[in-house]
């Protein structure tokens, strides 16, 4: 057999490689209206008349109207003219009380830039104004909207611009700026087959998973949690190293008895979304873990609970059915929960750059930009400024829109299993 490829036949509609404009004379049909079913499907019925080829189609529908959008060849020469087909199709649009706009051309849309990003925004509310500052800083970076569809419009809405012809990193700087300013949360990720890829998630505990921080709770039962609290917002900001501030923090705890392990565990909150996020990722085949600074004694509860691939933190020792006011073993600190997140990548074998990491403070930072995606939830301010990315909306079933995932999949999942 020979190596070469075989020519193309003059009606292919097979576009070039370089994504060149052919020549090829094309119309582009335009129908707008009051949507009803049947439109499509009347429209490629009048078209079919004059055996054009489709290039593209396109069509949205948007609060009862529809706009439908189809690229077709012109008609081919010897036959029917261009003309008899505008006149056939204006004709079934009037008949329908429908708009209809045919364009000649020539040739296929203009070939996307390189450099492609989808970029989530989520508003609560999302104004017009927010919309666009967005769309002009994007345009100032050099990139252009290719699409924009809407997410999800619960518990916020969430829309999604597809990108081409700037950087991802470009990108995700020039809007980070922006989100900051106008209050709104902007994700930015490269677009391609990765995004489309199993991933692992990882999530910290502490105000992330749950609303609580664990040790308070062990606290409010030693009496010391004023105490404990004030050190931790220390430890939280930044301003104090953890490892020594979780130690400081668990000898408060010195005498507890080991009964209010139970009790803990009852009390833990978990944040508003946390389920539905941690199901629909695991129904899409991800694998979820949690890294906690906080205490293995409720970290593997949540785990069992949730249905989790891993968990890790730390291990309150516990003698004689009370606890010592020790940890067992080596701290998760900032560094280990960064590691714990590459031993779970490699496990679950997973590629760095298809992991998710989620955390509010200072001590999940290294886990944040180690990850492929680092989201900063509810995050303190020194936390949001070096992350990928913020959510400030206290729904964390809101990550998954980052991931591209429309709130009608969860929606259509949750139903599939009932
Ligand atoms: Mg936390």
């Amino acid at each position: 057999m020979s190596a070469s490829q075989p020519p193309l036949s003059p009606r292919s509609p097979q576009p070039p490689e370089s994504g060149e404009d052919t020549g090829t004379p094309t119309l582009l049909v335009k129908i707008f209206g009051k949507d009803r079913p049947g439109i499509t499907a009347g429209l490629f019925d009048t078209l079919a008349a004059y055996s054009v080829d489709v290039v593209d189609i396109e069509q949205v529908v948007t609060r009862g109207r529809i706009v439908l959008c189809a690229l077709v060849t012109a008609p081919a020469a010897g036959g029917a003219t261009e003309g008899d087909l505008r006149a056939t199709v204006h004709s079934w649009a009037d008949s329908l009380k429908l708009q209809a706009e045919i364009i000649s051309g020539t040739g296929d849309n203009r070939p996307r830039g390189d450099g492609r990003s989808h970029v989530t925004v989520l508003g609560n509310p999302l104004t017009a104004r927010s919309t666009a500052a967005i769309a002009a800083r994007i345009t100032a970076t050099g990139g252009n909207i290719d699409r924009v569809f809407r997410l999800a419009k619960y518990p916020v809405t969430a829309v999604e611009f597809a990108v081409s012809g700037t950087g991802t990193e470009e990108l995700r700087t020039a809007l980070a700026t922006e989100a900051a300013g106008i209050g709104v949360d902007i994700a930015v990720v490269s677009a391609g087959l990765s995004r489309r890829a199993q991933r692992l998630v990882v999530m910290d505990v502490d105000s992330t998973l749950i609303q609580d921080e664990v040790i308070e709770l062990f606290a409010a039962h030693a009496g010391c949690e004023d105490k404990v609290a004030e050190v931790t917002e220390q430890a939280m900001r930044g301003e104090l190293d953890f490892e020594q501030s979780l130690h400081a923090r668990v000898a408060l705890l010195a005498g507890l008895d080991a009964s209010v392990v139970d009790k803990v565990r009852a009390e833990v909150r978990l944040t508003p979304g946390a389920r539905t996020l941690i199901r629909t990722l695991k129904r899409l085949g991800y694998q979820v873990g949690v890294v906690s600074g906080g205490f293995t004694q409720v970290t593997d509860d949540l785990k069992e609970r949730l249905g989790l691939d891993f968990a890790s933190a730390n291990t309150l020792e516990i003698v004689d059915g009370r606890l010592t006011g020790r940890v067992v073993g080596d701290v998760v600190d900032r560094a280990g929960k960064a590691r714990l997140l590459r031993s779970f990548a490699e496990q679950a074998g997973v590629p760095l750059a298809q992991t998710v990491a989620i955390g509010d403070g200072a001590n999940d930072l290294d886990m944040l930009n180690t990850a492929g995606l680092g989201v900063a939830f509810n995050a303190k301010p020194v936390v949001r400024r070096a992350a990928h990315t913020a959510v400030n909306v206290p729904f964390l079933d809101t990550v998954l829109y980052l991931l591209g995932i429309t709130r009608e999949e969860v929606e259509a999942a949750d139903g599939l299993v009932g």
